[in-house]
């Protein structure tokens, strides 16, 4: 048994098991079979619909994949400088970029494009990210060879030549008259760049008639920090409607995507499995706190603190203290009990929570324990064994039954995103003050777009206002954002 209330077979409980490939043997990646036995239940299944594509999906990546012909022709194009029309295989290859939480959505961003649009997806593996994931695709690899000609990827910025954005500019590419766009005047590849501060020019990614014009383009490089995917749907009409018919509850789609494309390794999911085992699966109910603290809104952990104990309260999600301090655990009744899972770079947090729940007792008797796997101090994404302890701990909060996370964090959205649960949101500290509401319960646990496109399609075909009300809405944490729900 994996913790309270669960069957232990994973025949009869693996809800998920259908997302992924029957040819995968499960030693090779214990993550993906035994994520969802943790799990009490799942909100959402996948529709037939996305089963069916992912099938397709696996089929062409095998196909496509790396070291087989077709990738090798693929390859000699590349070098031939422009694109052709006959090509069976397209590709995007995925340039990671900032922290974990940013890279995870776009990644699965990345995947969903790739999945609509019949490219195959490729990632740039850089050292930091090694052992981090399992391979997603059956007898296959998505790793982009060391071999691949573009060398320099991750120097590529916003001023680089071959973004979208400046091949608009300088009228490398014309978008206008997508339709009639020969084939062989576009380059073999464009560098995509939907990073949040992007240019007009490169959000023009997001229209109609440029979708036209990039899909005959055989390879697609692609770099970005955000949860895109709300914006390809909601300003480009030939994608919206597939996103309907993939996903029939739109706050499904990274609980989904997510739990097909990215797995733990073994060694992160050991990280992962002892502290669960150790820590947490006996608690009745575990409650997940991530406290980020941006360099740029700064204040003392105490005020923090004090921010989040003024949500518990109005949520109600802690355990009330007794003030008077005279309650007394009872010995010989069985009380449910609560664990508390903090995550976060600091200390502080846990330390706080930790006397406060020692020093005094809870009204209702029950038993809090208080965890933090570990307190990193500062961010160091380029370090691999710092990325294995994040991810870890990413995982562990989708196990928690509740999460607080901080607003404006990517680490939360995906935590919460995975767990498949609303969370509270501690509204961000602005101008070193705390909101007066503390928090708001999510409407939706996918996440949010923090930089979403603001650009005008030349190609006029908009999606009307009232239909994307229906699935898009501003997130709570910050006005600009966007998230689909
Ligand atoms: P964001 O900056 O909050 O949007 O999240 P990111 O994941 O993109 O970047 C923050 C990075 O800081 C993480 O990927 C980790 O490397 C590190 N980090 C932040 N919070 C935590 C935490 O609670 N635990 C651990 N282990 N690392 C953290």
């Amino acid at each position: 048994n994996y913790g309270s209330n669960q069957t232990s077979t994973p025949s009869n409980n693996n809800y998920l098991h259908e997302l992924i490939p029957s040819n995968f043997d499960n030693e090779s990646c214990l993550s993906r079979f035994e994520w969802p036995l943790f799990r009490k239940s799942s909100p959402y299944m996948p529709s037939s619909y996305l089963l069916q594509k992912l099938r397709n999906y696996e089929t062409l990546h095998k196909k496509c994949g790396p070291n087989t012909p077709l990738y090798q022709k693929s390859i000699q194009q590349l070098n031939s400088g422009h694109s052709i029309e006959s090509m069976e295989c397209n590709y995007v290859v995925w340039i990671p970029l900032a922290g974990l939480g940013n890279r995870m959505l776009s990644l699965i961003s990345t995947f969903f494009y790739a999945i609509i649009t019949n490219r195959v997806m490729l990632i740039q593996l850089t050292d930091e990210l090694v052992d981090l994931f399992c391979e997603p695709f059956p007898d296959t690899s998505w790793i982009l060879p060391p071999d691949f000609p573009i060398k320099n990827l991750d120097k590529f910025d916003v001023n680089s030549n071959v973004t979208y954005g400046n091949m608009l500019d300088k009228h490398v590419i014309i978008s206008n008259h997508s339709y009639n766009t020969k084939v062989e005047s576009l380059p073999s590849y464009v560098y995509v760049y939907l990073v949040d501060n992007y240019r007009t020019s490169d959000m023009m990614f997001f229209c109609n008639d440029d979708q036209i014009v990039l899909g005959k383009v055989n390879w697609l490089l692609l770099k970005s920090d955000l949860y895109f995917l709300p914006s390809l749907c909601s300003s480009t009409p030939m994608f919206e409607e597939e996103l309907g018919r993939l996903f029939p509850a739109k706050e499904s789609v990274f609980y989904l995507l997510a739990h097909y494309l990215i797995h733990p390794s073994n060694n992160v999911w050991g990280l992962v499995r002892r502290y669960y085992m150790s820590y947490l699966a006996k608690a009745d109910e575990k409650i997940g706190i991530q406290v980020r603290v941006f360099w740029f809104a700064k204040v003392s952990s105490d005020v923090i603190f004090q921010q989040i104990l003024k949500c518990a309260k109005m949520e109600n999600v802690f355990p009330e203290l007794d003030s008077n301090g005279t309650k007394f655990i009872e010995t010989d009744e069985q009380k449910p009990s609560k664990a508390i899972l903090v995550a976060s770079l600091y200390a502080s947090y846990y330390e706080k929570f930790k006397s406060m729940y020692y020093e005094h007792s809870v009204k209702t008797g029950e038993l809090v324990s208080v965890y933090q796997p570990s307190h990193e101090e500062k961010q160091n994404t380029e370090n691999q064994s710092h990325n294995q302890k994040a991810l870890a701990e990413i995982y562990l909060l989708s196990l928690c039954d509740v999460l607080m996370t901080s607003g404006w964090s990517t680490f939360g959205y995906v935590s919460s995103g995975l767990a498949g649960i609303k969370p509270l949101i501690l509204m961000p500290v602005w101008h070193k003050k705390v909101a007066e509401m503390p928090c708001v319960r999510e409407a939706s646990m996918e996440p949010c777009n923090l930089s979403p496109t603001k650009v005008r399609c030349k190609g006029k075909i908009i999606i009307e206002k009232e239909r994307l009300q229906q699935y898009v809405k501003q997130c709570p944490d910050i006005d600009d954002g966007i998230k689909l729900f």
